[in-house]
C-alpha cells in the first residue's frame, strides 16, 4: 500500500537536497518520479527545485486550479513517487488530491514544506498534511545563531527582526533564518 509522507523542517533543513536525492535514487533504477512545487516559491524560477548546495531541476508548477491527479493519472509511464516541494503553499484541495493519488492510484506520495510561519502559525498546506498524512518526518537543522535544534523561521528585513506583516513573503537566505525558539524571540542581530 502506497503511503502519503510529510517531511517537515525550517528553512535550510535540506528539504529540497532530499528531494533531489530521491529522485535521482528512483531514476537510477529506472523508476520514473514526477516532481511538483508550488507556483507561489519563484526564488529561482516558478517550476524548480533548487537546493542551496547548486542542484536543481525543473518540476510541475502546483496552483489551486491544477489538477494535480489528473497529471500523475494521465502520466505514461506510471510514475513511481510523487514528489513535492513547498507544501505549506498547498491548499486544502490541492492535498486532497495528494491522498487521492495514494488512495486510489497507489503511488505513494512524498511532501516537503515548512510547518510554521514568521509568526508561528501552521502554514494552511502544513496543517493539512500533517492532518492527512500516514508518515510524518521532522527534517532536523541547528539555529543559526546557537546550537540548538531550528524550530522556527525568523523573518529579518534591513538586519531586524520582523514579526508582523504578511505571512507568505518569499525569500531565501537574506530574509530568513532557521532558529530555535529563544534566539526567535530574541534574536542576537
Ligand atoms: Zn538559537
Amino acid at each position: 500500500m502506497a503511503q502519503l509522507y510529510y517531511k517537515y523542517g525550517a528553512m535550510n533543513s535540506g528539504k529540497s537536497i532530499e528531494i533531489l536525492k530521491v529522485a535521482h535514487n528512483y531514476e537510477e533504477q529506472n523508476k520514473p518520479v514526477l516532481i511538483f512545487t508550488s507556483a507561489l516559491d519563484h526564488r529561482d524560477e516558478v517550476g524548480y527545485v533548487s537546493s542551496r548546495i547548486g542542484l536543481r531541476r525543473q518540476a510541475i508548477p502546483i496552483t489551486e486550479d491544477t489538477d494535480i491527479y489528473g497529471i500523475v493519472n494521465n502520466h505514461q509511464p506510471k510514475p513511481y513517487c510523487i514528489l513535492v516541494d513547498e507544501c505549506q503553499f498547498l491548499s486544502r484541495k490541492n492535498i486532497q488530491q495528494l491522498v487521492r493519488i495514494v488512495d486510489e492510484l497507489d503511488v505513494p506520495v512524498m511532501g516537503f514544506g515548512l510547518k510554521n510561519d514568521f509568526q508561528n502559525q501552521l502554514f494552511e498546506g502544513s496543517r493539512y498534511m500533517l492532518t492527512y498524512a500516514d508518515k510524518i518526518e521532522e527534517m532536523k537543522t541547528i539555529c543559526w545563531f546557537c546550537e540548538r535544534k531550528a524550530i522556527m523561521n525568523l523573518r529579518v528585513k534591513d538586519g531586524k527582526p520582523v514579526y508582523t506583516g504578511e505571512q507568505i513573503v518569499i525569500g531565501g537566505n537574506d530574509t530568513y533564518f532557521p532558529v530555535c525558539r529563544k534566539c526567535h524571540t530574541n534574536p542576537p542581530l
